[in-house]
């Protein structure tokens, strides 16, 4: 730090701003004027389509045929087929009549203006097959036709056969585990960031809060948002340091920032000020990781340049390890010694750390000597095993498990193909299952032909190319006939990952064959369309 660099006592630094410095009263001011102060983003650029053309290209007309005029695709294999005669409008095969339609009123809109606003769910099929809109549409008895509240009581399992399920009592029983791992006086920050790893956060969060943990971390503001809205009240510790445009929110919402850098920290500190509130922030400490945080060694340099503002207020010090579950452990060690000596420089030069934390799931139950103050419970909270060396050390219960029923199913001959490519062939004596998940389900592509699901507690082998929002499963008659026979039928639940009776699918295998960690695998699954059941 520069001698001459000193804190004026309120402002911090103001009188040296630093190239392109925006302090947060600056930000929170033009806030209140209107104007954007989105330095960062693309969204000041003006759009080369004026303001009022709709990024999705709405108004771009599609390649639709003109009423009674054959299409233009010379090339088209289709185009000697058939057409199809619909609401006296030629189209050809393949082509959308409500895609011509829309094309014809783009081109005279005097003729057929279009609703100035689409209207809900009373969208209908009039009686020439043309898209229309009822709004009043009325039973005989007048009331609606559609009762949007009857409609409401639809449920999402019955809308899709797949979905994922938490067990939140298993998030209770694993919150119990690493109550009982915990060392004397540690706390327990449940980790509910990317929606709870696709458990789903506000759940997760007011499950594990009731089960015994005291704090929750997210990896985003909005993150932390959706808890308070959410109306979870526990501190909320946001594992990065947000963009200094969004400090508005992390003091209206109570959400603690991480900090590593002094001008966010003084930005922060001028904001709460300019407020009259509390500027809480954990301390981020790079001890080896280098992804984020103050260095090691350059701690007390760094708290001496923030800590004269008088509203930041130093809740918490911690860092991350990078190699906790690895079965090397000289580089956790290295980082664990770093983070000690850093702590011990702190206390030496007068600054209280604050709540003292390392220890992610890995290494809360390997390694207690780092639980320090508090350990951050990520993806041991879910169930799952952070690593191999941890299986011996903690009986956790895996809480998602993923859920489809059959939707259609046929017996297909010997030598033909199934799904994409068609490189599974039938050996015969086969019943094809279709069920209605995909990869924009997170059952990954490449878990194809690689992966089985359970039917009534028969594991099944995937086969063909996972589609996007389908895939097929084999059902083989001959070697059910040894055992007890299993007749697919329309409906039938399949398990993709749980268990189901002897049967169990766990994350860990779809992860070790897709060669990546459950992290992901469960993000994918949880984070995706599907709807989300709890039990
Ligand atoms: C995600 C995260 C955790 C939780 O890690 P798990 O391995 O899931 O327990 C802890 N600390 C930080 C900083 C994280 O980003």
């Amino acid at each position: 730090m520069a001698n001459n660099d000193l804190p004026n006592g309120f402002t911090g630094y103001s009188r040296k701003k630093p190239q392109g410095f925006q302090s947060a009263a600056d930000a929170i001011r033009r806030n209140a004027s209107g104007v954007g102060v989105s330095r960062a983003r693309g969204g000041a650029t003006p759009s080369p389509w004026g303001s009022s053309a709709p990024s999705g290209g709405a108004n771009v007309p599609r390649f639709a045929v003109p009423a009674g005029q054959k299409g233009g695709l010379g090339t088209n294999p289709l185009a000697s087929l058939p057409v199809i005669e619909s609401g006296g409008a030629l189209a050809n095969v393949g082509e959308s009549v409500i895609g011509a339609r829309e094309a014809t009123e783009q081109a005279s809109p005097a003729a057929a203006p279009a609703p100035a606003q689409p209207r809900s769910c009373k969208a209908v099929y009039g009686s020439r097959g043309i898209f229309a809109y009822a709004d009043d549409e009325l039973a005989p008895d007048g009331s609606p036709l559609f009762d949007p509240a009857k409609l409401a009581t639809i449920p999402e399992t019955d809308r899709r056969w797949s979905w994922v399920e938490v067990d939140l009592t298993a998030i209770r029983h694993n919150v119990m585990v690493a109550r009982r791992a915990l060392t004397k006086g540690a706390h327990l920050c449940a980790v509910v960031k990317a929606d709870a790893y696709g458990h789903g956060a506000v759940q997760c969060a007011k499950t594990a809060l009731s089960a015994g943990a005291d704090y929750l971390a997210v990896a985003t503001v909005d993150e932390g948002i959706q808890l308070r809205e959410g109306n979870v009240f526990a501190p909320v510790l946001v594992l990065s340091q947000p963009p200094l445009e969004s400090i508005p929110l992390l003091l209206a919402y109570k959400l603690m920032p991480s900090v590593y850098d002094a001008q966010f920290a003084i930005a922060y500190g001028e904001a709460a000020d300019s407020f009259g509130v509390d500027a809480p922030y954990h301390l981020a400490l790079n001890t080896g990781m280098n992804r984020i945080g103050v260095r090691h060694d350059e701690v007390v340099e760094f708290l001496r340049h923030v800590s004269f503002h008088r509203a930041l207020d130093l809740v918490g010090t911690f860092t991350h390890f990078a190699t906790a579950d690895c079965p090397e452990t000289l580089d956790f060690q290295i980082q664990a010694r770093r983070f000690v000596e850093a702590i011990q420089a702190m206390v030496d030069a007068g600054f209280d750390p604050g709540i003292v934390h390392a220890a992610n799931s890995a290494a809360t139950l390997r390694y207690p000597a780092v639980h320090f103050d508090m350990v951050r419970f990520g993806i041991a909270l879910y169930g799952l095993q952070p690593c191999d060396e941890t299986r011996a050390l903690a009986d956790l219960r895996p809480a998602m498990s993923v859920k489809a029923r059959i939707t259609d199913m046929r017996a297909v001959p010997m030598s033909e193909g199934v799904s994409y490519g068609l490189h599974y062939r039938s050996p015969g004596s086969v019943i094809i299952c279709t069920i209605p998940i995909g990869y924009a389900d997170g059952f990954r592509r490449g878990l194809s032909g690689r992966t089985d699901v359970i039917l009534k507690g028969r594991r099944c082998r995937q086969v063909g190319n996972i589609c996007m929002d389908q895939c097929m499963f084999e059902v083989d008659m001959r070697s059910s006939a040894m055992r007890t026979r299993v007749e697919p039928q329309i409906g039938d639940l399949v398990t993709l990952v749980g268990r189901e009776g002897e049967s169990i699918i766990t994350m860990d295998d779809l992860a070790r064959t897709l060669d990546t960690i459950t992290h992901e695998v469960a993000i994918g699954f949880g984070c995706s369309r599907m709807a989300r059941v709890y039990k």
